[in-house]
C-alpha cells in the first residue's frame, strides 16, 4: 500500500468542500451518479470500438446501496473503471486549467466561494461534504487487477491493489452525522435517496437502482413534449451534460421533422469555463443517435466560435458506428448544424437586456471570432455585437445604436483599435474626431483587430479604421498651401528612412504630429501579433 499526497491545489478545493461553503449537500449524488453514468457511457462505446474487449455489458446500471448500521452508502456502476494509474492522475490531481486563478478568486472573496466553486465543478470531491471517509473500489474493464484508493480529505490519500474487484467502479461513503441545520440528511435512508435520484437525475439514461428496482424514470428529456419539462428538470439536465453547477442562461428545445429527424436540446451557460480561450477548450455538443449515447464534443455540430454552447442532439437517423470523420462530411449534418446556429444565434438576440448584458460579457469575445469563421451569418452576427465607444465610457453600445446616434454629415463608422480604453482614449487619432462630436469604437480585444480586416461596412455604412489612411472630415484643403511645400519635401527627406510619406492632416486638434499607417497596412497590434506568432 502506498500512500500519496494530493497535489496543493486539489488539497486546497477539498478543504473548501469538506468545510462546506456549498450549501445544497444532496447534490454529491448528482455527481456520483452523474460519474457512473458516464462510465457506462464510455464501456458501451469502447466494446462497440474494441470487439475483443473482455467485458460484460449485459446488464449496465448504477446501484445505491445505503447501510444504515454501517451508516454508509456505496454507489456502484458496471462500467468502465479506472486504471491505478488513471486514479492517481483523474481523482489525485485536479489538471483543469485555470485551478490556481480559481483559487486566488476563492482566497479574495470567501462571500462568493460557494458560487466559485459551482462554477468549477469539483465532482468527485463533494462526497467529502457529506463522507469524513471515501473509499473508492474500481476495475478497468479487459484488465485483472483492480485499485483501492481510499482518504479521509486531510492531504493524503492511499492506493493498493486489489485482486478480486468487480468490473466498474463502487465509491462508498463513510457517512458523517446527519444535521438538519447543516443540510446533512441521512444519506443512508432509502426514502432520502429516493427523493434525491427524482430530483436530480430521474433523466439518466441507465437504471438507477436502489433494493433492486430502477429508482428513475430514464426518460430522455429532449425527447418529451416542451410543455412537460420544468425548468428545475431542464437545469439538472444541463447540470449533468456541462459538468456545470450553475443554472443555465437560457434554454433552446427544439425537433425538426421531415426528411432528417432530430431532436436538440441546448443551453446557454451563464459563466464561461476557465478555458473558453485555451487550445484545448471543450468544443460542441453530445451527440446520441436514438437515445443511445455516440460522442461527446461533437464538433461536427457546432462551429468553434460557439463553443460554449451545450447540450445534446439525437438524430434519428444516423448508424450508431459513425466517426467524427464522416459526420465532418455529411451534408445531413451540415444542414443540423446551420440550423442549430441559426437557432442559436436568434436566441441570443432574443435575450432580455440583462440577459444578454451576462451573455456578451461572458461569451462576447468568442462570439466575435464568428466573424471571421462564419462569413454566412457575418451580418446576423453584426447585429448582436456590442462595443465600447467615446460616446459614454460607461455603457456599450450596438452599431445599430452608433449608426442611429451619428450626427448629420458623418458617412462612416469610426473606430480605433489598441491594447485598452486608457491607450486608446489618450491615441492623438482621435482629436479631430472628438472636436467633431464623432463617436468613435473602442475596440481592445486582440480578435478585433482580425475581423477589423475583413469587414469593412456595416449596412452599408463603411467601418473605418481613425488611424489608417486618409480621412475626410470635410475640412481638408484642396491642396497643399503653398508655404508648407518646402517644409513637408525637407520632412519626407530627412524621415525617410521610417516613413512613406509626409503630409499635412486635418485629424489633429491639439498635437502637432502623428503617424498612421497605409488604408491596407497591418495596425501596430495586428504586426506584434504576427511577429510573436515568428511570422
Ligand atoms: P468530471 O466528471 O467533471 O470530469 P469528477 O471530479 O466528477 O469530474 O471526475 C473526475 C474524473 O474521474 C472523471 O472525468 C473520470 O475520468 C474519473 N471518474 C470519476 N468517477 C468515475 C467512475 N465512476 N468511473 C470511471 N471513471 C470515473
Ligand atoms: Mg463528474
Amino acid at each position: 500500500m502506498e500512500t500519496l499526497e494530493f497535489q496543493a491545489e486539489t488539497r486546497q478545493l477539498m478543504q473548501l468542500m469538506i468545510h462546506s461553503i456549498y450549501s445544497n449537500k444532496d447534490i454529491f449524488l448528482r455527481e456520483l451518479i452523474s460519474n457512473g453514468s458516464d462510465a457506462l457511457d464510455k464501456l458501451r462505446i469502447e466494446s462497440l470500438v474494441n470487439s475483443d474487449l473482455d467485458v460484460d455489458r449485459s446488464d449496465l446500471h448504477v446501484t445505491l446501496t445505503p447501510d444504515a448500521d454501517a451508516r454508509t452508502l456505496t454507489v456502484t456502476d458496471n462500467g468502465i473503471g479506472m486504471t491505478r494509474d488513471e486514479v492517481v492522475s483523474l481523482i489525485g490531481t485536479i489538471a483543469k486549467s485555470g485551478t490556481a486563478e480559481l483559487l486566488r478568486k476563492l482566497r479574495e472573496s470567501s462571500s462568493e466561494s460557494a458560487d466559485l466553486i459551482g462554477q468549477f465543478g469539483v465532482g468527485f470531491y463533494s462526497s467529502f461534504m457529506v463522507a469524513d471517509r471515501v473509499t473508492l473500489v474500481t476495475r478497468k474493464a479487459g484488465e485483472s487487477t483492480g485499485t483501492r484508493w481510499e482518504s479521509t480529505g486531510e492531504g493524503t490519500y492511499t492506493i493498493d491493489d486489489v485482486d478480486d474487484a468487480p468490473q466498474g467502479t463502487a465509491v462508498t461513503l463513510h457517512l458523517k452525522p446527519a444535521d438538519t441545520e447543516d443540510q446533512l440528511h441521512d444519506y443512508a435512508d432509502p426514502a432520502v435517496l429516493r427523493s434525491i435520484v427524482k430530483k436530480y437525475s430521474d433523466f439518466i439514461a441507465w437504471p438507477i437502482r436502489l433494493d433492486g428496482e430502477a429508482v428513475n424514470s430514464q426518460k430522455a428529456l429532449w425527447a418529451r413534449p416542451r410543455s412537460e419539462v420544468t425548468a428545475e428538470e431542464y437545469s439538472e439536465f444541463y447540470k449533468h451534460v456541462s459538468h456545470d453547477w450553475t443554472d443555465p442562461l437560457e434554454t433552446i428545445h427544439m425537433k425538426a421533422e421531415g426528411t432528417f429527424e432530430y431532436d436538440a436540446l441546448l443551453f446557454l451557460p451563464s459563466r464561461a469555463p476557465f478555458d473558453l480561450y485555451s487550445r484545448d477548450a471543450q468544443r460542441g455538443v453530445q451527440l446520441y443517435v436514438k437515445r443511445v449515447f455516440i460522442m461527446a464534443d461533437c464538433e461536427a455540430l457546432v462551429p468553434s466560435y460557439l463553443r460554449f454552447v451545450k447540450g445534446v442532439v439525437d438524430a434519428a437517423d444516423l448508424s450508431l458506428n459513425v466517426s467524427r470523420e464522416i459526420l465532418q462530411q455529411d451534408r445531413q449534418i451540415q444542414a443540423v448544424r446551420r440550423r442549430l446556429v441559426r437557432k442559436v444565434l436568434s436566441t441570443i438576440k432574443e435575450l432580455s437586456p440583462e440577459k444578454y448584458a451576462t451573455f456578451w460579457a461572458e461569451f462576447g469575445r468568442a462570439l466575435k471570432e464568428g466573424l471571421i469563421e462564419d462569413a454566412a451569418n457575418r451580418e446576423i452576427i453584426l447585429d448582436l455585437l456590442s462595443f465600447s465607444s467615446t460616446a459614454d465610457p460607461e455603457k456599450l453600445t450596438t452599431l445599430r445604436e452608433y449608426v442611429e446616434r451619428r450626427p448629420e454629415g458623418q458617412t462612416e463608422i469610426y473606430y480605433l483599435t489598441g491594447d485598452s480604453r486608457a491607450t486608446i482614449e489618450n491615441s492623438p487619432h482621435l482629436e479631430a474626431f472628438r472636436a467633431k462630436g464623432y463617436e468613435v469604437l473602442v475596440l481592445t480585444d486582440p480578435v478585433d483587430e482580425v475581423w477589423v480586416d475583413q469587414i469593412t461596412e456595416y449596412d452599408g455604412i463603411p467601418l473605418k479604421s481613425v488611424a489608417k489612411g486618409q480621412v475626410d472630415l470635410g475640412n481638408a484643403p484642396a491642396e497643399t498651401p503653398a508655404e508648407f511645400e518646402d517644409f513637408l519635401t525637407w520632412m519626407s527627406s530627412a524621415l525617410s528612412e521610417s516613413v512613406k510619406e509626409v503630409r499635412l492632416s486635418t485629424r489633429l486638434v491639439d498635437s502637432p504630429a502623428c503617424v498612421v499607417g497605409d488604408s491596407d497596412d497591418l495596425t501596430p497590434q495586428l504586426e506584434k501579433m504576427f511577429r510573436a506568432m515568428g511570422q
